[in-house]
């Protein structure tokens, strides 16, 4: 309708004018060399525009002819990109699919048709990554590197592949180049974080890492390799406020404490953490400056109050009493034992020791020492520091595990064989 409206509006315009133009009186006498014109004025006037319409025609075509090269350049650069982007789309889907020599090959193509774009260089990357060519990889990397905007595309590249190789000077030094080519981020922190662990830099890692279940062992680690002692002290003190049942952190925050001459706080700590997880070696350091034999088995019973029936504490109160020559106290918690079905091969040891004791070198003290001594070889094994990662033992906790080098993964397991067949974390 609007169209209809616009043609009649102009048909009009173009009456009007025409009727106008034919008004205008006078004529017009043009005389060139022999040729002269005249004409009326209306008819002069209709002439001058269609030379101007003439003109305007002739100028459009000189300038279409002019540019057909530049044209023709379009048209192929268009082209480029279109078969370029239809590769990269290529790649994108074999690298999906995992398929290493369509997705290299459409790489290769797209780079071709695009160039050395940040994003057919990741292409590349990352198809002859999938293809196992870590040397092409790092080739495309370390161009992005050199791209001022995709720098950070490329070292992150680089950095992957460092990590992988395990070659973790490299990949500290990518990392800081990382973090001034885009500072900030949270997954270069992560990196940083477990670059650190890698290298054992505790504190630093502590500083870059987030939530982590093994924190109160790097904390224990940084104290451990921390030559100032007030640092090292508070070091520590974070790794058992961070997990108070968690021997190794206790101890070393006691250790440091009685270094200090904080004897106090000291056992404080120490009987903290049997109240949460009782341990041989947190009663090896409670106990460590009482000498008297009466005074240790008072010093015990203090240790164990927080948890006097757990096995550890038995065992622990059995042991000193017979240190002490309380036999009957510690045949009464190895009785205590037995009656909770517990058949533990330091029970049966000490066990043993109570019958010598008691019978001495009698008929019936032999025979009650060869059947205690029996149930030991049967027994259920000592608890013992296990990696949860590899199951391989370990002679003492510590930040790696001496088998297969993980961090924090050592962990305080139980010798008693549960239902599941697999050993079970004490504390
Ligand atoms: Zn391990």
């Amino acid at each position: 309708m609007l169209k209809v409206i616009l043609f009649l509006l102009a048909g009009g315009a173009i009456i009007a004018g025409g009727w106008l133009l034919a008004g205008i009186p006078g004529h017009v006498a043009v005389s060139i060399g022999s040729i002269s014109i005249d004409t009326s004025a209306p008819f002069a006037i209709l002439l001058l525009i269609a030379l101007f319409v003439a003109i305007l025609i002739v100028l459009r075509i000189v300038r279409a002819v002019w540019g057909i090269p530049r044209t023709g350049a379009n048209w192929r650069r268009r082209r480029r990109l279109v078969l370029g982007q239809r590769a990269a789309t290529r790649v994108l889907v074999a690298l999906a699919a995992g398929e290493q020599g369509a997705a290299r090959k459409e790489a290769s193509r797209a780079r071709n048709y695009l160039g050395e774009s940040p994003q057919t260089l990741l292409l590349v990357a990352e198809a002859a990554r999938l293809s196992g060519r870590e040397d092409e990889a790092e080739a495309a990397f370390r161009v992005l590197t050199n791209q001022k905007d995709a720098r950070f595309l490329g070292l992150r590249g680089l950095l992957r592949q460092a990590v992988d190789r395990g070659d973790w000077a490299e990949a500290l030094v990518i990392a800081k180049d990382a973090e001034a080519a885009h500072p900030g981020t949270a997954w270069l922190r992560q990196q940083r974080a477990e670059l650190a662990l890698r290298t054992e830099n505790w504190a630093e890692a502590l500083q870059l890492i987030g939530p982590d279940p093994h924190k109160a062992a790097y904390y224990v680690a940084a104290a451990d390799a921390e030559p100032d002692a007030s640092r090292a002290l508070a070091f520590a003190k974070r790794g058992w406020k961070q997990e108070p049942g968690f021997t190794p952190a206790a101890l070393a925050y006691a250790r440091r404490l009685r270094t200090g001459g904080y004897e106090k706080r000291a056992l404080a700590c120490i009987a903290s953490a049997w109240k949460l997880a009782p341990h041989p070696d947190l009663a090896t350091f409670a106990l460590a400056s009482v000498s008297n034999e009466l005074a240790r088995a008072q010093a015990a019973k203090r240790l164990t109050a927080g948890n006097p029936a757990h096995p550890e504490s038995r065992l622990l109160l059995a042991r000193v009493a017979l240190d002490a020559g309380l036999t009957g106290e510690a045949r009464h918690q190895i009785e205590i034992m037995e009656g909770d079905g517990l058949n533990l091969r330091r029970q049966c040891l000490l066990l043993a020791e109570i019958e010598e004791h008691e019978r001495g070198d009698t008929e019936v003290g032999r025979l009650a020492q060869r059947d205690a001594l029996r149930r030991a070889a049967s027994a259920d094994p000592d608890p013992h520091w296990q990696c949860s990662h590899c199951h391989a033992d370990n002679r003492a906790w510590q930040p790696k595990c001496e088998s297969c080098g993980n961090i924090g993964t050592v962990q305080w397991v139980s010798g008693v064989k549960a239902t599941s067949g697999l050993p079970v974390i004490v504390g």
